[in-house]
């Protein structure tokens, strides 16, 4: 630890070499996060990392749980939105990202996370240039990369696409069956909030694998899977 002690004294980026850093240092390799000044002035958080003779200055960042789907990459968390590291090196070697705002909606890290997870959850909430309010799902498209989609399955009566809305998931091809939504199920039932994994489940297979904890009117609870009614037009709890 002789070469620790030759920074002494020092002043990297706007940081004085103090006794306490270089015990810290000495102790456990790096020192806790502080606030350096780059070149220009301007203020970052980082650390010290002391490493073969070498005191090095690492900048704080935040990553997604999950990493890259293409190339295995982190995904950091930037101001423009989420970034495969690979995305944002000299020479990119991958173009992974998902932009924080899609649709006027900020996309969470949350949500991003658990698209990337394999268990997408609904995204309400978002504008369209009409200023129309409308809910979707991430999804990845050739052309637009992470874009988003109201579309969440197809319809059990017609084969048409099931969109998601505020309140409920439809068939959008309802004028070719006649009346308005020949296929309809609200979002929410008996005080359940239906997942997009239930609703895979009730197109595909006309029931839901889990269990639903469902409301009655005077507040008593009880438990059932849910399935599509007779008519094949809302949900019914099924206690069997
Ligand atoms: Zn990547
Ligand atoms: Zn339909």
């Amino acid at each position: 630890m002789d070469n620790l002690q030759s920074f002494h004294g020092k002043k990297v980026h706007g940081i004085v070499i103090t006794d306490e850093l270089l015990k810290e240092l000495s102790d456990t390799g790096r020192t806790q996060v502080m606030t350096f000044r780059d070149r220009l002035g301007k203020q970052f958080l980082g650390h010290f990392e002391y490493d073969e003779g070498n005191l090095n200055v690492v900048r704080e960042a935040k990553h997604l749980g999950q990493r890259c789907p293409k190339c295995g990459g982190r995904i950091l968390i930037t101001s423009k939105g989420y970034f495969c590291e690979n995305c944002l090196k000299e020479k990119p070697t991958c173009r992974f990202h998902c932009n924080g705002i899609l649709s006027h909606r900020f996309i969470t890290p949350e949500e991003v996370d658990s698209f990337l997870s394999g268990h997408p959850t609904i995204i309400d909430g978002c504008f369209n240039s009409m200023g129309h309010v409308f809910s979707a799902v991430l999804t990845e498209n050739e052309t637009y990369g992470i874009t988003l989609s109201s579309v969440v399955g197809k319809c059990p009566v017609c084969g048409g696409d099931v969109l998601v809305s505020p309140v409920a998931f439809n068939c959008s091809s309802y004028q070719k069956c006649g009346e308005p939504y020949h296929f309809s199920i609200w979002r929410h039932f008996k005080g359940y909030s239906l997942s997009l994994k239930d609703v895979h489940e009730l197109l595909t297979i006309g029931k839901t694998s889990g269990k639903a904890t469902l409301y009655n009117a005077q507040g008593h609870i009880s438990k059932a899977h849910l399935k599509l009614a007779h008519n094949k037009n809302g949900i019914i709890p099924d206690y069997s």
